[in-house]
C-alpha cells in the first residue's frame, strides 16, 4: 500500500505549496548507472569519480577517463549531471596521488588539496571531463570535494572555465568553507553539502569510527546551524546549494535541510520516492518551523524525534 502511495507521487519535487527542490541521485560505481537512471531524478547531484581511480598503480589516461564520462553523460541526456573530481586520501588512499606517510590523512593533503600538489592529475580529468561533455546534451557541472579557503575554490573555478566547462562549484564539506560560503561565492557557480565529512570535521569524530555514530548523527543541532549559514550565505549571493551527503535520504531530515534554504538533495535512487513524498505533503513555511524546531534542540535526538512527531501524518 505504501508502494502505492508513493507511486502517486512522481516529477520534480516540490513542496505542498510548488516550491522546487530538485531530487537528484548519488552515482559511485559503474554497477549503479542503469538504476540511476532510471530513477525519476532531475539528475545526478554527486557523481563520486573515485571508481576510476582506485585499485591502480597510475592515474588512468584521459582517453579511458573520457570514455566513462560520457557513458554517464549519455545515460543522463538532457539531465544535470554534477562531478565531483577526484577526492583521493583519507578513507581513499591512492598509491599515485597521496601521501603514505601522514600521520593524519583526513586532515592531510586529499581532496582538491591533492591538486595543488600534482595539477597534471586535475588537468587530465577536466580534459576528459570536457571532452566527454562536448557530445552531450547532458548539463556537466564541475565541482571539487575538500575545499577550505575562497583561494581554492577561485582557482579551481579558473582551471574549470578553462576547460571550456562554464559551471563550477565547491563542496561544503570543512566547517571554514560553510562559516565563508559568501566569499566562496565570488567564484563558485553552486554549492553542494557533503553531510559526512562536515559532521567528520565539525565534531572533530572520524567517520569511520562506528563508536563515534553518536558525535556523527546528521541530526546534530550544531551540523544543522553550519548548514543554516552555508545556505543562507548561498541564498544572499543567488547561488544553488544541495545537499549530497547521507543525510539527503532521510525523508524527516529533507524537510529540514529545505527549512534551512537548501534548494536540492542528492541521495541514493531508493531513498527518492519517500523524499518527494515528504516534500508533496509539507509547505515551504512547515519545512521552516520544522528546521527551526531541530536548531532549537538540545541534542541530535530530541531534534530527531521532535520533527517526526510535529510532520504532518500522511
Ligand atoms: C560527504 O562528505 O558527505 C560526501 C558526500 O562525500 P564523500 O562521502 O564521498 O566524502
Ligand atoms: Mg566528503
Amino acid at each position: 500500500r505504501r508502494r502505492e502511495l508513493l507511486a502517486g507521487f512522481r516529477g520534480p519535487g516540490r513542496t505542498a505549496d510548488g516550491h522546487p527542490v530538485a531530487l537528484l541521485v548519488n552515482l559511485g560505481a559503474p554497477h549503479e548507472l542503469a538504476g540511476a537512471a532510471a530513477a525519476d531524478a532531475e539528475g545526478v547531484g554527486l557523481f563520486r569519480t573515485e571508481f576510476l581511480f582506485l585499485d591502480r598503480a597510475e592515474a588512468p589516461g584521459p582517453a579511458e577517463q573520457a570514455a566513462a564520462y560520457r557513458q554517464v553523460f549519455a545515460a543522463f541526456a538532457g539531465r544535470r549531471v554534477v562531478v565531483r573530481t577526484l577526492d583521493a586520501g583519507a578513507d581513499k588512499p591512492l598509491p599515485f596521488a597521496t601521501a603514505a606517510d601522514e600521520p593524519n590523512p583526513a586532515l592531510g593533503v586529499r581532496g582538491l588539496r591533492t591538486a595543488a600538489r600534482d595539477p597534471q592529475l586535475l588537468e587530465t580529468q577536466l580534459a576528459a571531463i570536457a571532452e566527454a561533455a562536448r557530445d552531450s546534451t547532458a548539463q556537466v557541472w564541475v565541482m571539487a570535494p575538500m575545499v577550505s579557503v575562497p583561494r581554492e575554490a577561485a582557482a579551481f573555478a579558473a582551471r574549470v572555465r578553462a576547460h571550456g566547462l562554464p559551471t563550477a562549484g565547491a563542496m561544503i564539506e570543512v566547517p571554514a568553507a560553510a562559516l565563508r560560503t559568501d566569499r566562496l561565492a565570488e567564484s563558485c557557480d553552486f554549492f553542494s553539502v557533503g553531510t559526512n565529512d562536515l559532521a567528520q570535521y565539525a565534531f572533530a569524530a572520524d567517520r569511520t569510527l562506528g563508536s563515534l555514530a553518536e558525535l556523527l548523527d546528521p541530526w546534530q543541532p550544531a551540523l544543522l546551524e553550519l548548514v543554516a549559514t552555508a545556505a543562507a550565505s548561498a541564498a544572499a549571493q543567488g547561488r544553488p546549494i544541495g545537499v549530497c551527503g547521507e543525510a539527503a535520504g532521510d525523508p524527516a531530515l529533507a524537510l529540514v535541510l529545505v527549512g534551512l534554504g537548501i534548494t536540492s538533495l542528492s541521495a541514493a535512487p531508493a531513498s527518492l520516492p519517500e523524499v518527494r513524498a515528504a516534500l508533496a505533503a509539507h509547505t515551504l513555511a512547515q519545512c521552516r518551523a520544522l528546521a527551526e524546531l531541530a536548531l532549537r534542540a538540545d541534542d541530535a535526538d530530541t531534534a530527531r524525534g521532535q520533527v517526526r512527531s510535529s510532520m504532518s501524518a500522511r
